[in-house]
């Protein structure tokens, strides 16, 4: 099922023309009525008469984090704060929190990208949805919660926390579809087994994944504890929320609602557009959101973008995997490090448990790369040799992918912080002046 097919398999040319007609009209609404915007653009030299086209969007400068914070909470606002009828913040993962704000309009069109985001997984009105992201200021659980009612599904709105009683609405309400980010489905596929609920006593059929990088080996890992697909749904309070784009049941790329969402792909360092395929810095444009527009809003999300056709037969852009974002990037000897790179490894390994945590520090002038992980209880042994041997393999192997020998250090199961929402994956602790 494709919830809106005028859109999401529109001819690419036609769509190009209509998000030429949405970014002239965004632009001039930025333009007349965000101080900032005004400024901005004003010291930019431009003007919304020089917009004619979407090809035009690269004139614009760009939009970052600090502007948001610099405008803390209201001042980036559009229209009059009687228009604004929500307001959201960021999680803070990195940093102060950032304020957005949301007409009327602005809710509407958020639930409409995140019903697409639904029906491409396959769900309509007869499936009863769990939310398990966090309710209130962060966009994830009533962003889900909009979408969920729009399709005319059953919102389950459980919020974060009490795994045990999830587990039993689960049962109870025989729940087809859950949401949360990847690292919260493992704990509870976790919690599952440790207290014996079979998963196939469950009705689950569908997870609904975001908020964090999560990696295919992780997805395998997931689908098969809990017996389910498991898709990926991206988005940022700034941009809205999740659902700025889902996959669709090929799992092969991340459709973008780019009627909405317009994204570039640029070199982080450069600024300058990359080739289609090519890895660099996701920007977006929000085309229509009119409480607080964000022209070219560069995401630090590290990513790809492929404009062909998709076997489901939709032909809205699909976004790669996000490897992480620049931010979460640690350079230790000089090498470049994203922990899902440590993710993806660690779960080739049938002996290790899908969690970690990475310490770098720098002593003696040298940084240290240590990485804390778990065996699962059945290669957790006395036998100090066997366990060596699993250290070596592992160490090993993250020297070949990554290019530098990291320490592992195997800590008793059970050890590692479980994560509700958002994992922290890395601490740095060098003091960088
Ligand atoms: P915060 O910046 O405080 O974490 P947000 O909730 O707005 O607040 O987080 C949005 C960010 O979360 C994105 O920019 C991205 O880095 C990450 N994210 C969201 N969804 C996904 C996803 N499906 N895959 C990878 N990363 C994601
Ligand atoms: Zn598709």
């Amino acid at each position: 099922m494709i919830w809106n097919r005028e859109i999401e398999c529109m001819p690419r040319e036609k769509m190009r023309v209509l998000q030429g007609e949405k970014l002239k009209r965004i632009v001039a609404h930025a333009y007349n009525n965000s101080l900032f915007y005004r400024r901005k653009f004003d010291e930019y030299g431009i003007r919304p008469e020089d917009i004619s086209s979407i090809d035009d969007i690269v004139k614009l400068p760009f939009t970052v984090k600090h502007d948001l914070r610099d405008n803390y909470p209201f001042g980036m606002m559009a229209v009059p704060m009687s228009d604004i009828i929500r307001i959201h913040a960021s999680s803070g993962t990195t940093g102060k929190p950032i304020v957005v704000g949301y007409t009327e309009k602005d809710l509407e069109n958020w639930s409409e990208a995140v019903a697409r985001c639904l029906t491409s997984f396959g769900l309509d009105s007869s499936d009863l949805i769990q939310i398990a992201y966090g309710y209130g200021l962060f966009t994830g659980g009533l962003g889900l919660h909009y979408g969920v009612q729009r399709i005319g599904a059953t919102v389950i709105p459980a919020g974060t926390g009490n795994t045990v009683k999830q587990l039993q609405m689960m049962s109870d309400f025989s729940t087809s579809a859950l949401a949360c980010t990847p690292s919260y489905a493992m704990y509870m596929a976790e919690k599952m087994n440790k207290y014996d609920i079979p998963v196939d006593s469950l009705s689950l059929r569908i997870g609904i994944f975001g908020a964090e990088p999560w990696t295919e080996n992780m997805r395998r890992e997931i689908q098969d504890k809990l017996h389910i697909k498991a898709y990926d749904i991206y988005g940022l309070t700034e941009i809205s929320g999740p659902g700025v784009g889902g996959e669709c049941e090929c799992q092969n790329g991340i459709h973008i609602s780019e009627d909405l969402f317009y994204p570039e792909i640029v070199d982080p360092v450069t600024l300058e557009s990359v080739g289609p395929g090519q890895r660099g810095e996701l920007v977006f444009t929000t085309l229509d959101k009119w409480g607080m527009p964000m022209i070219r809003y560069r995401t630090r999300d590290l990513t790809t973008l492929n404009y062909e056709t998709c076997e489901c037969g939709r032909t809205t852009v699909r976004m790669g995997k996000i490897l992480g974002r620049s931010d979460d990037m640690l350079i230790v000897r000089g090498v470049n490090v994203f922990p899902s790179q440590v993710e993806s490894i660690l779960l080739e390994f049938p002996e290790y448990e899908p969690y970690f945590l990475i310490e770098v520090d720098r002593i003696n002038n040298t940084d240290t790369f240590q990485i804390q992980v778990e065996v699962k209880p059945e290669f957790y042994t006395d036998k100090i040799n066997q366990l060596v041997r699993i250290k070596e393999r592992l160490t090993s192997r993250i020297q070949n992918v990554i290019g530098i020998q990291p320490e592992i250090k195997i800590v008793q199961p059970n050890t590692i912080e479980r994560s509700t929402g958002k994992s922290k994956r890395a601490i740095d602790h060098r003091k960088f002046e």
